[in-house]
């Protein structure tokens, strides 16, 4: 039995199910909003706002699809004065995190409360946390200003996502709960929630992708998203979330295919010093080698596994050591040049993550 531990709960009201989008007027009005403006990406997303904008009814007053990847402050400068001109009293993101980024953007600087609607598994919404970029510097901070005030959970709106993105964000949720399970601030909460999060949509994926429109699949991969989101907004993250934002940051690479690659070799780096953390995640996946069965899940569902194959160059592999040590995040296992070197060598070329055990033997 653990003997002691903190657990802060996420102050966020949940509704889950299957057309829950047709609530949100009620949600709506139950936080006070009469002027509630939707906050999207370009394209696809904008057609979704617009029939959200539609259950809003009288309380819509628009939509503002400006939303891009890492929450350019430029992008939410121009959202600002929309959402002024909009009078806007209310804002509901739709989308993946790059809606729900700028959302969380704007309430951070107007202090407008928000409802989410998810479209993707990146879990953001269940976090205070905001990333923010200007020019090529990424900058995290954690404010409850931006935690969300209720999330919509509609499996309807996932069915639309491709398989490859799907893959792709619902390992980035694999990684939120990974890292939860060997987290500095841990507790058995969160570790239960990591675990059947991780449960989930290592099941659900496969189906995903054999059927995009599987219902029960969706709900189960929401679900285990939603569980996984909570999991990064109640702890802190280490050595992958360091990597994956150091390569955001400095060579813009894609979010949830980064951490995707990463990952597996992430844990690989870390098995040593936290073996209770993947007795756990090899139980949810019902593998020998935790970091090993991520890999082939990945590689399972056709997702990358080599940072060369999103544009990044070898060359940039000492930087991104470089930039990793600079500011470290506490990691359960010290962070030394060679063995993060030896980890980006490999999720670079795409290669099985090591698994050297601690003295130096392979498993
Ligand atoms: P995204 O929001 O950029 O969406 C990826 C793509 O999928 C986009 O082209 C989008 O139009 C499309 N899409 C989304 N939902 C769809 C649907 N249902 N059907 C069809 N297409 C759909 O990507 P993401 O991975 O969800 O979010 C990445 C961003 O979120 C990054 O900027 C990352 O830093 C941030 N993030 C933040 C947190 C946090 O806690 N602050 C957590 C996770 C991710």
């Amino acid at each position: 039995m653990t003997l002691g531990f903190i657990y802060e709960t996420v102050l966020t009201r949940v509704v889950f199910g299957s057309g829950t989008m047709r609530q949100v007027r009620n949600e709506a009005a139950r936080l006070g909003g009469r002027r509630a403006i939707a906050i999207t990406t370009p394209g696809r997303g904008e057609r979704v706002a617009d029939d959200v904008a539609g259950h809003l009814g009288p309380l819509s007053v628009g939509v503002c699809a400006q939303a891009v990847m890492h929450t350019p402050v430029a992008v939410t400068d121009s959202a600002l004065s929309a959402v002024r001109e909009a009078g806007a009293d209310m804002l509901v993101a739709v989308g993946g995190g790059s809606a729900i980024g700028l959302s969380k953007a704007l309430a951070l600087r107007t202090d407008l409360p928000q409802i989410v609607l998810p479209t993707t598994y990146a879990g953001s919404e269940m976090t205070p946390i905001l990333g923010e970029t200007a020019g090529d510097r990424k900058t995290t901070q954690r404010s409850p200003k931006v935690l969300p005030e209720t999330v919509i959970y509609d499996v309807d709106l996932t069915l639309t996502l491709p398989a490859a993105i799907s893959a792709t964000s619902g390992m980035n949720a694999v990684a939120h709960a990974v890292e939860g399970l060997y987290a500095r601030d841990g507790n058995p909460v969160v570790s239960l929630l990591a675990e059947e999060g991780i449960a989930r949509m290592a099941r659900a994926l496969p189906r995903i992708m054999r059927q995009v429109s599987d219902r029960e699949a969706r709900a189960d991969a929401l679900y285990g998203a939603f569980l996984c989101g909570s999991v990064l907004g109640s702890t802190t993250m280490a050595l992958h979330h360091k990597l994956a934002h150091v390569l955001g940051g400095i060579f813009n690479m894609p979010h949830a295919e980064t951490h995707t690659v990463l990952l597996p070799h992430s844990m690989a780096y870390n098995a040593p010093a936290a073996p209770a953390a993947m007795e756990r995640v090899s139980r949810a996946i019902g593998v020998r080698d935790a970091a090993r069965g991520i890999y082939d899940l990945a590689k399972a569902l056709g997702a990358p596994t080599a940072l060369r194959d999103l544009g990044m160059r070898e060359e940039g592999i000492d930087a991104a050591v470089d930039e990793a040590l600079a500011k470290p995040y506490w990691n359960p296992r010290p962070l030394e040049a060679a063995g993060l070197k030896a980890l980006l060598v490999r999720a670079w070329s795409g290669e099985a993550p090591s698994l050297r055990k601690p003295g130096g033997s392979r498993a």
